[in-house]
This record gives structure tokens, sequence and C-alpha cells, in this order.
């Protein structure tokens, strides 16, 4: 299946109200050096389709009667990686869930996302946007600047949107002059921010490690929750209420993403309360 319900590692720290997901892609080509993909998907830096896509999403999508609420895509693999400037699958899908009156939340670190504004409805689009500068840390996206440009698009196109600011990582992009370039630039165009620290998986700690030497990654890394290491709770709780402080000079709403805080000023975590009417 590629419609599948949203399970985040079962975890009981997800705050997501019921969803669905789909992946368009298997691996993304954007090659974050902190992506967990790497812990389940094998090459997981090549963008490739999934097989059939578009005639198993067109099937699943009559199959499933009333049954789908909305779509996020995508939790896995970015929907708008290089390869779908030519392919055009994740545009393919768009159209058939357009076509059976399907929400969605487009999630993605692209600003090919613009490029589908005519099919995005009353749909909601959730750009991610680290820091300033990405180019280490996210090596294959697109720069801030060019996904702040797509956000601009899309809402003056009248799509809502939301920012991910996430991952906040320790060291990287965790000051307070960072955290304000993203809110104050790509501000003007959302309406919500979702935010959270950074919970490496053993391989992507190491690839961090291996590219921030200088950062004591496990000195400050030592909870384990599941598979994901965590950040001690004091500290996290401190990187969240500086990103809400942001938001809400901001007048912007901040919910946190799988922190088991009590600090949300939005309606969701996710920002899907904005799909409103389209769900
Ligand atoms: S965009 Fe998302 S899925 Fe793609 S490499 Fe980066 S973190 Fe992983």
């Amino acid at each position: 299946m590629l419609i599948t319900r949203f399970d985040p590692w079962k975890s009981g720290m997800c705050t997501c109200p019921p969803k669905h997901s789909l992946n368009p892609y298997t691996g993304c080509s954007h090659g974050c050096l902190y992506c967990y993909i790497s812990s389940y998907i094998k090459d997981p830096f090549r963008s490739r389709p999934k097989k059939n896509a578009i005639r198993e999403v067109e099937r699943e999508v009559k199959m499933s009667g009333e049954g789908i609420r909305f779509i996020s895509l995508s939790n896995s693999s970015d929907p708008y990686p290089p390869e779908e400037r030519i392919l055009g699958i994740t545009r393919d899908v768009l159209r058939i869930l357009d076509q059976h009156g399907i929400g969605f939340q487009i999630v993605t670190k692209s600003d090919l996302v613009a490029r589908d504004l005519d099919l995005m409805g009353k749909n909601v689009v959730s750009m991610t946007v680290t820091a300033k500068d990405t180019r280490r840390i996210e090596p294959g996206a697109p720069s801030s600047e060019k996904r702040i440009e797509a956000l601009k698009a899309l809402s003056d196109g009248g799509i809502r949107c939301t920012l991910r600011l996430d991952p906040v990582i320790p060291g990287i992009n965790d000051s307070y002059e960072s955290v304000c370039w993203v809110i104050h630039h790509a501000g003007d165009h959302v309406e919500h921010v979702t935010s959270s620290t950074l919970k490496p998986r053993s391989d992507s700690l190491t690839r961090l490690e291996r590219s921030f030497p200088q950062i004591g990654w496990r000195g400050m890394y030592t909870d384990r929750k599941g598979g994901s290491y965590y950040l001690p709770e004091d500290t996290r709780l401190g990187l969240m209420l500086k990103v809400r402080e942001a938001c809400d000079e901001s007048g912007l709403t901040f919910s946190c993403c799988r922190e088991g805080f009590d600090i949300n000023t939005g309606i969701s975590c996710d920002g899907s309360h904005l799909l409103g009417d389209a769900i």
C-alpha cells in the first residue's frame, strides 16, 4: 500500500491528529545530514519514484471510499526532489487527490512546490526552513531564499502555508539570531510554525559527528527513547521556548513536534487545522 496511516515509530510523543501518509518517492536526493530515513531505506539519498505510483494511488483512493480524511505528503521522503521537475509524479498524485476530493498537506524543502499552485486549492503547504545557510546540513535541497520565495508565491496565490523550523540542532541553528532570521523571513507568508529539536538515530548522529566533530554530540545526546537519541528535557524545553518567543513576536501560532511539552499556541501540532473545510 502506498497510502498508509501516519504512525511515526508508534511514538507516544506524537500528538498529530489522525491522518494518512503518502510518499510518491523512495529515498530523498536532498541528502540532509540529520535525516533518519537512512535507518530504514537502502540507498537513502537517491530519490526514485515508487513502482506504478500513479496507478497504485488511483486504485487505493478508489478502494478507500470515505476512509481517508486527509493525506500528508510526505513524511519520509520529500515529494519534490530534483527528479520531480522532470517526472511529475507528485503533480499527478495531487491531481488524483484533487479529483477525489481528498485534502492534503504538503511537507517539503523545495521551491518546486510552487509549480503546482494550480492544484493546491484549499490545501496546505508546510515548508521546512531550518537556517539562513543550509548548504552543509541539507546539501541537495534548494536554498532557504528559494524556499521562502516559493512560500511567498503560494501565499500570494491564496494557499495557506505553515513553516517547519525543524529540526533545531544544538550548535548549528539553535541561536536566537538564527531562529529569528527564519521566523522573520518566512513569517510574512505563513500562519503557523511547527518546530522540534533534532532526535537523531544512530546513523544520522554518526554523520553529524563526522561533519561537525567540534560539537560534543555524545555528551549532549544522552537520552534514548526507542531508536532515537534525545537532548535532556530541560534543553529541549529551552530550545522550544526560544522558537515560541520568536513566533509570539511575529504574531504566529507555534506548536512543537514529539516533545511532550504543553506549550503550544496552535490548534494542531502539524498545522493541519488550516485545512479547515478542505477536509
Ligand atoms: S528532505 Fe527530509 S527526507 Fe529528504 S533527506 Fe532531508 S530530512 Fe530526509
